[in-house]
């Protein structure tokens, strides 16, 4: 489903949305998984902080018999912290978020999401534990408030608030004439893309995921709006683990940890000035992949 499309979609279609992609995917012969009612917020259990947020073990993956695209991947993620993952275009890092998702399931090896085997979770319950924003993060049809309490009906005012807070809208918001109340109409009027992103996380942290995937969010923003789209990162980086498919350097020198992702396997996981000294492949992508923005001092 093209993000233009996404866009005209009302309140409680976007999971009809999901599944229609993944007809589309179905339709190009690709086998898939069982939909399931996405839409039921199941009871959550409880995971010890001790418990890594996200976790890999052996996995391998390929979407034709022949052609793997992950192999062996292993790596565990604390449940705080915002991860970077890099790696040339191929490398096969929209597949690992796709693996997280359960939109396909691994050949090999065991994917856990707060301490839970993905494959024996209800599909309603891993997708309640896991906040995925898009490049294009859809808006609905309505107001401030239901865009941002749709997957979250309970939140209350003060949840509210706070996820505004962390998405650096607050003011924004309590400058509209109808506040939370203000109608955002069919294509989000008003709102800067850089500002749909921020609210598509702050609607994502008010699910209170275990993990949000942001997948090259800040591809079309400019700098100044990036910078504010990072510090939501760190905010919500704060509360749960954040994982962002990221290309460039602003982002990914602010990280905890930088997973390197290069044809199918993890290269290597450190911090910038980590890999800066001791990864070829990390310092060619930082050198040319990220090569648009100035060093950071
Ligand atoms: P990245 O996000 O790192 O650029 P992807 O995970 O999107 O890489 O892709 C990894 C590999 O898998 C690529 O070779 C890509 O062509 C292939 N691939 C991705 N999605 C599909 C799909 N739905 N069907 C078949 N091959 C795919
Ligand atoms: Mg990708």
């Amino acid at each position: 489903v093209a993000p233009l499309v996404m866009l005209f979609m009302s309140i409680g279609q976007i999971q009809q949305g999901r599944a229609a992609v993944q007809r589309v995917k179905e339709l190009g012969g690709i086998p898939q998984e069982e939909e399931g009612d996405a839409r039921a917020v199941p009871e959550r259990r409880p995971v010890a902080d001790t418990v890594p947020a996200v976790e890999f073990e052996g996995v391998g993956f390929a979407y034709r018999e022949g052609a793997p695209v992950l192999n062996d991947v292993s790596f565990a993620l604390p449940r705080r912290g915002l991860t970077a993952i890099v790696g040339p275009s191929g490398a096969g890092k929209t597949t690992m978020f796709q693996l997280i998702e359960r939109f396909y399931r691994p050949e090999s090896g065991t994917i856990r999401v707060g301490g839970h085997d993905t494959a024996t979770l209800e599909l309603a319950e891993l997708r309640a534990m896991v906040g995925y924003v898009e490049q294009d993060a859809p808006l609905l049809r309505g107001t401030i408030r239901q865009n941002l309490t749709y997957a979250n009906p309970e939140a209350d005012d003060s949840d509210i608030t706070r996820a505004l807070r962390l998405a650096s809208l607050e003011e924004f918001v309590a400058g509209l004439p109808d506040g939370l109340d203000t109608e955002l109409g069919e294509r989000g009027a008003g709102l800067s893309g850089g500002q749909r992103q921020r609210l598509a996380i702050a609607r994502t942290m008010l699910q209170r995921p275990e993990v949000i995937l942001l997948d090259e969010v800040t591809a079309h923003l400019d700098s100044d709006t990036e910078a504010a789209l990072r510090d939501t990162m760190t905010e919500a980086a704060g509360e749960c683990a954040v994982l962002a498919i990221a290309h460039r350097l602003s982002t990914v020198v602010h990280a905890d940890r930088i997973l390197v992702v290069e044809d199918g396997r993890i290269r290597t996981i450190g911090t910038h000035h980590e890999l800066i000294e001791t990864d070829e492949v990390y310092r060619r992508l930082a050198g040319q992949q990220f090569a648009t923005e100035a060093a950071p001092a």
